[in-house]
């Protein structure tokens, strides 16, 4: 049985067959061109299938609904507001403003959209490997899980925050020193770097959440953001704080235009599933990127 038949990834193959992206964009076209005060107007105006080049949209409001409070962010083309974001293009030049929002819209679009594919498709493959450190195969000492400051309560484990962490990263060299050996060798902990918390896991650790049994995670619903997002990602903007501003006292995150779609290569169903997270990928206007991370 080909990937692209197997029952086991057919809900998480027909998202990919039919991303809300495309809609999106149609939307704010219409929003721009129409008479259109509201974008929740030009939603209820789509009563009519829709077809693409890539897609056929039976019901599109229905599918639009749920994003409404990101798709309103186009309002901003007819009801200005302080800026949400500065972004600029991948070279350094100024982008357009009808570009730039709608890049800003993909970027939310797609993440939640792909949180919701990628967990399709990871539970049929019973793999476990965003849950453990590496194995003697892997040339990696350890793998690291970025934490936000408010998710480290979710993890009992010691926590490692000197004046040495809090400077450093764990790439640096020499690494940072642990009971008298690099840190990657004592057991998994959280680790409080220059860019924030991590959870190292060492060779052979497992996160404390992983169910040896199931291979499930004990904490799913409340697992953190970095878990949510494995293992295909939208990369249409990039962060970059190098090209924060601030507005009359108010802080404008920078971000990069990159157009891309991420696609880790480790991950079984992404070597499984390359074609159809390839035209996802060109469906959204997004280049698909293939890459190994862990290996
Ligand atoms: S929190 Fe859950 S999903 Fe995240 S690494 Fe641990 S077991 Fe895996
Ligand atoms: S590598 Fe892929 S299939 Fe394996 S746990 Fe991670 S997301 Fe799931």
């Amino acid at each position: 049985m080909s990937s692209s038949t197997d029952p086991r990834f057919a809900a998480g193959l027909e998202l990919l067959g039919r991303p809300i992206s495309p809609l999106a964009r149609i939307v704010q076209m219409l929003y721009l061109t129409g008479p259109f005060d509201r974008v929740a107007e030009v939603i209820d105006e789509l009563r009519e299938p829709i077809e693409t080049h890539h897609a056929t949209y039976p019901e599109p409001a229905a599918l639009l609904r749920p994003h409404l409070d990101i798709l309103e962010t186009f309002e901003r083309l007819k009801h200005p507001r302080p800026p949400l974001a500065r972004i600029i293009d991948e070279d350094g030049s100024p982008l357009d403003a009808m570009e730039a929002l709608a890049l800003y819209v993909e970027q939310q679009l797609l993440t939640a959209e792909l949180e919701r594919i990628n967990s399709l498709l990871c539970t049929p493959c019973g793999c476990t490997l965003c849950c453990i450190g590496p194995g003697d195969e892997q040339r990696q000492k350890f793998f690291e899980i970025p934490l936000a400051g408010h998710e480290i309560e979710r993890f009992p484990l010691p926590r490692v925050e000197s004046d040495a962490s809090r400077a450093g990263s764990p790439h640096d060299e020499p690494p940072l020193s642990r009971d008298g050996h690099p840190f990657y060798r004592s057991p998994a902990a959280l680790y409080h770097w220059q860019e924030g918390w991590s959870l190292i896991l060492p060779r052979h650790a497992a996160c404390p959440h992983l169910k040896p049994a199931s291979g499930h995670c004990a904490i799913y619903p409340e697992r953190p953001d970095v878990c949510r997002r494995p293992q295909i990602f939208a990369y249409a903007l990039e962060r970059s704080p190098a090209e924060d501003l601030t507005v009359e006292g108010r802080a404008v995150p920078g971000y990069r235009a990159r157009r891309k779609l991420l696609a880790v290569w480790d991950c079984p169903y992404v070597q499984r599933l390359q074609a159809a997270i390839g035209a996802y990928g060109e469906a959204c206007g997004l280049e698909p990127v293939f890459r190994e991370n862990k290996g």
